[in-house]
């Protein structure tokens, strides 16, 4: 077993192996209940305010702010930014949509670049030659958790004077040189969102990196107003300082997150088992020249969020994913490329050729990986794939 598997509701063994499973840890319901009945449900609670210690002590930034999603986070960082219409924004066009909905939401135009072949993520090298007079900002996305380099990143960026908002909905807990992702550019957005490692159903953190982007950033994500101030004591009263939005989650939500933060570094260890697990039950297909396995570099730490097996082609890969269907196993691929997308190509543009982008993302294969998998259930997932190519 690979994890204290009493609290997950698990399916028999002949029903199928879903993709994810959403997940209770700890103390998830019963917060709830604390929430309820200490009767403040509207946000920045005192659940609320766990969550920003925890973020804050444990992953190390300036100032978290919870939000409803990584999307309205990386909402905010545009914002923040000062983000404009004919601004133009680097980032990899292999990447889910809200990292370029965010700037287009704006005005400003996604710029896509190509992504490195090892890890998948935006080739540091080919951002210079995409930059130009209105470019503003920098968007890593951290694939599969895996670090972009941020130092060749940030450097370009000093030079130029850009921000860098770092995506890393897939991030939490992974480091790079032993910052937690998130933690490096100017801001970082996190998701936890029911696919990612630790969840809330939907949910998200902006993570402000520069103490110059805090009171502004409190002030959009409450309307416009600067009530947080006025909680604080600061200000008399509180009214219409600046543009905002809501983009603060109840005290629900957060009561749900905050257990499962209490206990993110046992879901994350029970992640990269699994991971392990599949690496090692995969080597063999990697040896013989079947498959590619995913990268890890030994230096950073890896949060075990995506396993993923890339293909010869597009069209074994969408036999595997047909196999593993056949066999009750819910395989899926990854980002149909932004740039090739019916408003990637209304908004955005693309610097240079996307080669790489078009052909990984054409042969890319997530596996099952969720927390309260059965090692049972990771070897017929291993096995099932083996069994594809050996037949
Ligand atoms: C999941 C994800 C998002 C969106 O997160 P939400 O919390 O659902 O808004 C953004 N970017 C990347 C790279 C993601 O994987």
């Amino acid at each position: 077993m690979l994890a204290d598997e009493s609290k997950v509701v698990m399916d028999n063994k002949n029903i199928s192996i879903p993709f994810n499973r959403p997940f209770i840890v700890g103390q998830e319901l019963y917060y709830i209940a604390q929430a309820v009945i200490d009767g403040q449900l509207a946000g920045d609670g005192p659940f609320t305010k766990r969550c920003h210690e925890w973020l804050e002590e444990r992953i190390g930034c300036r100032k978290a702010l919870l939000t409803h999603s990584c999307t309205a986070a990386l909402e905010m960082s545009a914002m923040l930014c000062g983000i404009g219409p004919g601004d133009e924004v680097i980032m990899p066009s292999f990447t889910f949509v809200s990292t370029a909905n965010a700037f287009v939401l704006r005005g400003a135009v996604p710029v896509f670049v190509d992504i490195r072949p090892d890890t998948l993520n935006l080739d540091e090298k080919l951002v210079e030659q995409a930059l130009g007079p209105r470019t503003r900002a920098i968007v890593p996305v951290h694939y599969a958790g895996v670090p972009c380099a941020m130092d060749e990143i940030l450097a370009i960026a000093g030079k130029k004077g850009l921000y860098v908002i770092e995506d890393a909905a897939q991030g939490l807990l992974s480091t790079y040189k032993k910052k937690y992702l998130g933690t490096i550019g100017h801001l970082g957005c996190l998701s936890f969102h029911e696919t990612k490692n630790i969840i809330s159903g939907e949910g998200g953190a902006l993570l402000i990196n520069r103490d110059t982007f805090s009171e502004r950033a409190e002030i959009l994500r409450e309307k416009g107003t600067n009530r947080s101030q006025f909680f604080r004591g600061q200000v008399d009263k509180y009214t219409w300082v600046d543009v905002g939005s809501s983009y603060l989650p109840s005290e629900l939500v957060s009561a749900f997150l905050f257990a499962q933060m209490e206990l993110a570094d046992k879901v994350v260890e029970v992640r990269r088992r699994i991971f392990s697990r599949y690496l090692e039950m995969l080597r063999p297909l990697e040896e013989e020249g079947r498959i590619r396995l995913p990268f890890i570099d030994g230096q950073d730490s890896n949060n075990g969020h995506i396993f993923y097996v890339l293909t010869a082609s597009l069209d074994e890969r969408t036999r595997l994913i047909e196999h593993l269907g056949s066999k009750g196993i819910k395989a899926i691929f990854h980002y149909v490329p932004l740039h090739s997308s019916p408003a990637g190509k209304k908004y955005g543009r693309v610097s240079g050729g996307m080669d790489m982008t078009d052909d990984l993302s054409d042969r890319l294969v997530r596996l099952p990986l969720y927390y309260g998998m059965s090692s049972d259930e990771v070897h017929r997932v291993a096995d099932q794939v083996a069994c594809f190519f050996r037949k």
